[in-house]
């Protein structure tokens, strides 16, 4: 089948309905750091699993790329196409009915589109709690969550997303469709094939729908906007609140100075909770389904006592539900601060918790020889990941900052998490921005047993090209 033939009968299948005009084609196109205008032969919304089946097994037989996106949220470039001649960009929000709720068996079945706000809420109706939770709830989607094994707010409780699957739903390159629907919690009938597609970025299959983990819906939930004197000291708060908890703590998110002051000066409404200015928060939540009193009492020791040991210098805990929104808002904006700042050299590293104080002294120590005059400001910890960004003095413009140390601050920082056995992509994956870092990072044989999967399952090369498998290690007939 030639390729005019090819895009001419995906357009049929998916109707007018489902086809993105050229006017409109922009939102897809630009990925949400504006670091890449791509370009496709044709941008389509099916609606049905059968729809995308008949258009993986078009684009398979006439050597088609099929480019997945679902909010385009991503981080790594990783949801847009580039051939304007050869890649089909599929976008899947219309993609967007919860097929299930099982309140017994406490899964959710959400097709690939659902917003993840959509889903949280789902489950909220039903008394449930789905955990995962991050700044773009309220646009990325189920199947880029799945895609991207995203991380979020929640992990340290609940996990990644790959903790959170059950179950998928995935179109193979073929078109034939794999459906591992059934939510069984123990199912040991060989291989787990919903894990191979998690983290997979689109690379693999077309993730249609997944059965996801619910958890009861805690009673209360506590929050502490925390002054510590250093990184080193949130991480033994972190400790001893887990601990004297009974393991309550949901978020641990580390907040500088730095970040602080972007959000205060970008962001409407935002304020200071503390009278006096500290260089290192933490923004800690703990939730449980012990009496709202009972939780509270728990905290206020665990924060007494951090301040009888010096951990912490000052501090609120929320009085109100408005109150902690207000305290989240100040994390949660740091990504949008940084944007209206002039951007920034962005980082998601992540090593053991215990070696967090380690990286941040041998990377600063890196980056002091590099660029002495940057502003630090990260985000996580409590899991491990930092997203370690780095910008120039305010009065600088950020793109000569961008250009002239970049590549050097990129490398210092990666660099350092790999001397600690560390990850340069703790959750953002490696889309297009990243590969040369995983070809840098991961062993040969990692990056072999990648291919060969590669190899596998798609073996035109159909799905994603040219993101997460370095070129050179998947040589051949790709689209
Ligand atoms: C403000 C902000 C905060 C963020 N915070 C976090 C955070 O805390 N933690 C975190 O992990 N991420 C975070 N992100 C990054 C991003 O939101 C996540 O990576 C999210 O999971 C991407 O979902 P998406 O639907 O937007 O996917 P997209 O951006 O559309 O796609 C991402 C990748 O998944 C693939 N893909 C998408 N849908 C499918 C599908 N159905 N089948 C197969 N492949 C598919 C794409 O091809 C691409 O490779 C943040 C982003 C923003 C803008």
């Amino acid at each position: 089948m030639d390729r005019r033939d090819a895009l001419r009968r995906i357009a049929e299948i998916v109707g007018p309905e489902g086809i993105v005009p050229p006017t409109e084609a922009e939102r897809y196109l630009v990925d949400e750091r504006r670091l890449y205008r791509g370009s496709a032969a044709l941008i389509v919304r099916p609606s049905t699993v059968d729809e995308c089946s008949r258009i993986l097994a078009i684009c398979n037989r006439a050597r088609l790329g099929v480019v997945p996106q679902g909010g385009n949220t991503g981080y790594c470039g990783g949801a847009t196409p580039f051939d304007a001649e050869r890649h089909v960009l599929v976008v899947m929000t219309r993609m967007n009915r919860i097929r299930e709720i099982d309140p017994v068996g406490f899964t959710l079945t959400a097709e690939a589109g659902v917003v993840l706000a959509d889903a949280q809420a789902e489950a909220a109706k039903h008394g449930l709690l789905f955990p995962l939770s991050m700044a773009s709830e309220g646009s990325c989607r189920i199947g880029g969550n799945v895609a991207t094994n995203a991380g979020g707010l929640a992990v340290l409780r609940y996990g990644t997303m790959r903790d959170l699957v059950l179950g998928l739903e995935v179109v193979l390159p073929s078109g034939d469709v794999l459906s591992e629907l059934k939510g069984l919690r123990k199912d040991n009938t060989g291989y787990h094939l919903a894990s191979v597609f998690v983290g997979s970025e689109g690379t693999l299959g077309l993730v249609t729908a997944a059965v996801l983990k619910l958890f009861p819906r805690p009673r209360s939930t506590e929050t502490a906007w925390l002054a510590v004197s250093s990184p080193a000291t949130a991480i033994a708060l972190l400790g001893r609140a887990r601990d004297e908890s009974g393991d309550r703590v949901v978020s641990a998110e580390y907040v500088s100075r730095a970040s602080l002051e972007l959000v205060l000066r970008h962001i409407e409404g935002a304020r200071d909770p503390l009278d006096r200015a500290h260089e290192h928060y933490l923004l800690l939540e703990l939730a449980s389904s012990d009496a709202p009193a009972a939780l509270r009492e728990k905290l206020e020791r665990i924060v007494e006592r951090a301040a009888e040991a010096g951990e912490i210098v000052d501090g609120v805990l929320a009085e109100s539900g408005a109150q902690r929104d207000a305290l989240w808002r100040l994390r949660e904006t740091i990504p949008e601060a940084e944007r209206r700042e002039g951007g920034a050299v962005k980082h998601d590293v992540s090593v053991r918790i215990s070696d967090v104080p380690r990286f941040l002294a041998l990377a600063g120590a890196e980056l002091d020889r590099i660029a002495p005059h940057r502003r630090s400001v990260y985000g996580h910890i409590g899991d491990g990941n930092l997203h370690y960004n780095l910008l120039p003095p305010q009065e600088d413009p950020f793109a000569e900052f961008r250009d002239r140390w970049g590549a050097k601050l990129s490398c210092a920082v990666h660099d350092a998490a790999a001397r600690l056995g560390g990850s340069f992509s703790a959750e953002h994956g490696v889309g297009v921005l990243k590969i040369a870092e995983l070809e840098r990072y991961r062993s040969p044989q990692a990056l072999a047993a990648m291919a060969a999967l590669k190899r596998a399952l798609d073996p035109n090369g159909i799905m994603n090209p040219g993101k997460v498998i370095p070129p050179a290690a998947f040589a051949s007939r790709s689209a």
